[in-house]
């Protein structure tokens, strides 16, 4: 663990950020449907014929991620971009796995970004590969496996058509979920083929599931142990026989994919919940993790969360805001007031900071202020982007609100604490001793706090140290970071009334 927030840190080095849209998560993936009429194949062979003239080579899907993997770390390029703080634990082994073609199934705890891991696996996927073109499984055009291309191929010989498939439609995914049926993943016969007079045995009839049409693709599967296990059954008997029964039917289908899973640890280690053949099936198990430092979570947080232009209106998050938030997810990760089983996303860290800048910015349009600072005064609200993310244990004596207030005070003490020392807030504290008192709140305006900068000796030299800003939102979050400091260190007495916070002796 590095040395974070060592030495003087100044809040008001840089000018308010300005707000740029970015878009927080990745597009959704949509699962890939039939390849019929890709732009991609301009320029490109466009029958077999051509492709065989061409000197083509297909590989099977585990050579080409290899090829491709070999190719990036050669030329240093980074494969998992946007992946932050797995660099010496999660990324090597996920190298390895596909270095060693194997099977990978992740194990962890919601919100650490296995579906993003897994999602840019499909970088090391060729950009484009040829299949036959209408066939619904990608069928390599060069040894064909349904029973539609191979009739076509037979016929056709090499005028068959091919197509180019990205690497975008090469990636199937499915949330495993106890209702999830043989007929969702590898297929069912279809009825209406039927009724046109075909035999019910012939492969024709075959409506393929999500697995078949992710063919020469990556098939992720979520949540593995929820699903049933005639299906595990159904899965290990498609990777090692390559035959799968189907109402009776057996069907020969010798599919090409990556099989990529992943599991809550609990779940997936717990007795039954998994077919030992299955699991044997995946190579690689790969454990991920929470942001192991503060600096990580923060990262990550400024990376994802969601950004809005208010136009004249800007926003600005003081550095010890930002580490209060990821401190109190990291708080809540070792609380045993909090469930650990299912796990504290950074997703909890994401949505209190949009939350605390949802504050601000309701405050500076109430006040007409034209730069939204969050502070100390605007946390309790997190309770609203807390409380559905984690689930609390052990109501009966503390209610939500108890433990996330207690989960806050310590993160702003803790937080605090790395920048101030006891002499510091001495001087400041003194002043309340003939009776003194300071309000504050989150509805007050910036420039009604400047005056405790005169009124408090030690005070402006208390907010120097935090930031060399002079704006009065700025000044006022620190004035208040100090106050609440004063009190967390137990110099000050605070007491709420009416929406108002009363600092005294
Ligand atoms: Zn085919």
């Amino acid at each position: 663990m590095g040395f974070l927030f060592g030495g003087k840190k100044k809040t008001g080095e840089s000018a308010p950020v300005a707000i740029a849209k970015t878009p927080a998560m990745t597009p959704p993936v949509v699962t890939r449907t039939d390849n019929v009429g890709s732009p991609a194949g301009a320029g490109k062979p466009k029958t077999i014929g051509e492709l065989k003239a061409s000197g083509y080579k297909t590989l099977p899907i585990r050579e080409e991620m290899r090829r491709n993997l070999t190719a990036l770390i050669k030329a240093k390029k980074p494969i998992f971009s946007g992946i932050i703080g797995y660099d010496n634990t999660v990324i090597p082994q996920v190298e390895n796995a596909v270095l060693s073609g194997q099977n990978i199934i992740f194990l962890g705890e919601r919100g650490q970004a296995k579906s993003r891991v897994m999602r840019l696996l499909i970088g090391l996927l060729d950009e484009y590969v040829p299949v036959i073109r209408g066939c619904e499984i990608n069928d390599n055009p060069l040894s064909p496996i349904c029973k539609s291309c191979r009739e076509k191929v037979a016929k056709d010989g090499d005028n068959t058509e091919i197509t180019w498939l990205s690497r975008q439609d090469r990636y199937g995914e499915k949330l495993a979920t106890p209702d999830t049926t043989i007929a969702d993943l590898i297929g069912d016969v279809d009825p209406i083929k039927v009724a046109e007079g075909r035999y019910l045995s012939d492969e024709l009839t075959m409506h393929y599931g999500i697995i078949p049409r992710t063919n020469r693709g990556i098939f992720c599967i979520n949540e593995l142990p929820d699903l049933a296990e005639r299906l595990q059954v159904g899965l290990f008997n498609l990777l090692e026989e390559a035959d799968i029964q189907i109402k009776g039917y057996r069907v020969r289908l010798p599919l090409d994919i990556l099989l990529v899973a992943s599991a809550n640890p609990e779940d997936y280690t717990s007795r039954g919940r998994i077919i030992t053949p299955l699991k044997d099936r995946f190579g690689s198990q790969i454990r991920t993790h929470y942001p192991v430092t503060i600096k990580d979570e923060i990262s990550i947080v400024e990376q994802e969360w969601q950004r809005f232009d208010d136009g004249d209106m800007k926003y600005y998050v003081p550095d010890f805001i930002k580490e209060i938030i990821a401190e109190i997810t990291h708080q809540a990760r070792r609380s045993p007031d909090i469930g650990q089983r299912s796990g504290v996303s950074v997703r909890v860290s994401i949505a209190n900071m949009e939350t605390v800048v949802a504050n601000a910015v309701r405050r500076a349009v109430t006040l007409g202020e034209k730069l939204a600072v969050p502070r100390v005064t605007d946390l309790p609200y997190i309770i609203a982007s807390t409380t559905g993310k984690v689930e609390m244990e052990g109501f009966e004596e503390k209610n939500e609100q108890k433990i996330i207030d207690d989960l806050t005070k310590r993160a702003t003490l803790m937080v605090f604490n790395k920048y101030f020392q006891f002499d510091e807030i001495e001087p400041i504290v003194r002043q309340f001793n003939g009776g003194f008192n300071v309000e504050t709140s989150e509805s007050m305006s910036a420039k009604q706090y400047l005056r405790y900068l005169k009124e408090i000796p030690g005070m402006a030299k208390g907010v120097k140290k935090m930031t060399d800003a002079e704006t009065p939102e700025i000044v006022a979050s620190v004035i208040e970071f100090v106050l609440e400091g004063a009190h967390l260190n137990k110099r000050l007495n605070k007491t709420r009334v009416d929406g108002k916070t009363i600092y005294k002796k």
